[in-house]
C-alpha cells in the first residue's frame, strides 16, 4: 500500500478508536446508574463488545504504523538511488557543456584560419578550389614521378611544365584524370 493511503487508514482508525472510547465511557456511566440486574448485564455486554472492538482497532493501527515505517524506509532508499542518478546526469551535462564550449572555440579558430588562407587568393582560384573540394579531398596534391599524388595516374607534360612555372598559359595546373590541383614537389 502507498504511504499516503496508509496515513489515511491510520487517521480513520484513530477516529474509530476515539468514537468507540466515547461509547465505552457512556456505557460505563450508564452502568453505574442502573438498578436492574438485566440492564446492568446488558450494558456489561456492550462494554465488553466495545472494548474488544477498541482492541482490534488498536491492533490494526499497530500494523498500519509498522507498514508506514517500512514504506518510509523504502521511499528513502529509492530517493537515495534517484539522487545519485541525478548527480550522475548533472555531471555528464556539465562535461558536455564544457566540451561544447571547447569545440565552439576550436571551430572559431579553424574558421579564422580558413578565412586567413583564402584572403590572398583571387576569385577564379577560390572557385576552382571550392568546386574540387565539393567532390574530392585532398584538393591540392604533389606530382611524384610524373604521377598525380591524388589518383596516381600520369600527369600530362603540359600540366607538369605548368607546375614548374614553365607554361604561362596555364595559371593553375590540374590533373587531366581527376581534376585536382597539382604542384611540383622538388
Ligand atoms: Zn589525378
Amino acid at each position: 500500500m502507498e504511504l499516503r493511503e496508509l496515513e489515511t487508514k491510520k487517521k480513520l482508525l484513530e477516529t474509530e478508536i476515539g468514537s468507540a472510547e466515547e461509547r465505552l465511557t457512556k456505557y460505563k456511566n450508564q452502568q453505574m446508574q442502573v438498578r436492574k440486574n438485566d440492564e446492568f448485564q446488558a450494558l456489561g455486554h456492550e462494554i465488553a463488545t466495545t472494548q474488544a472492538a477498541i482492541d482490534a482497532f488498536e491492533e490494526q493501527e499497530l500494523q498500519v504504523m509498522y507498514s508506514i515505517d517500512e514504506a518510509k524506509k523504502k521511499f528513502a532508499a529509492a530517493e537515495a538511488v534517484l539522487k545519485q542518478n541525478i548527480a550522475g546526469h548533472e555531471g555528464r551535462i556539465r562535461s558536455l557543456r564544457e566540451r561544447a564550449t571547447n569545440l565552439a572555440a576550436e571551430l572559431q579558430a579553424a574558421e579564422a584560419e580558413v578565412a586567413a588562407a583564402r584572403a590572398p587568393l583571387d576569385e577564379p582560384a577560390l572557385r576552382l578550389f571550392d568546386r574540387i573540394a565539393g567532390q574530392k579531398q585532398p584538393v591540392c596534391v604533389p606530382i611524384r614521378g610524373g604521377k598525380c599524388g591524388g589518383c596516381h595516374l600520369k600527369i600530362s607534360s603540359e600540366a607538369e611544365s605548368a607546375s614548374r612555372g614553365k607554361n604561362p598559359d596555364i595559371r593553375i595546373p590540374t590533373c587531366d584524370q581527376c581534376g585536382r590541383i597539382v604542384y611540383w614537389e622538388s
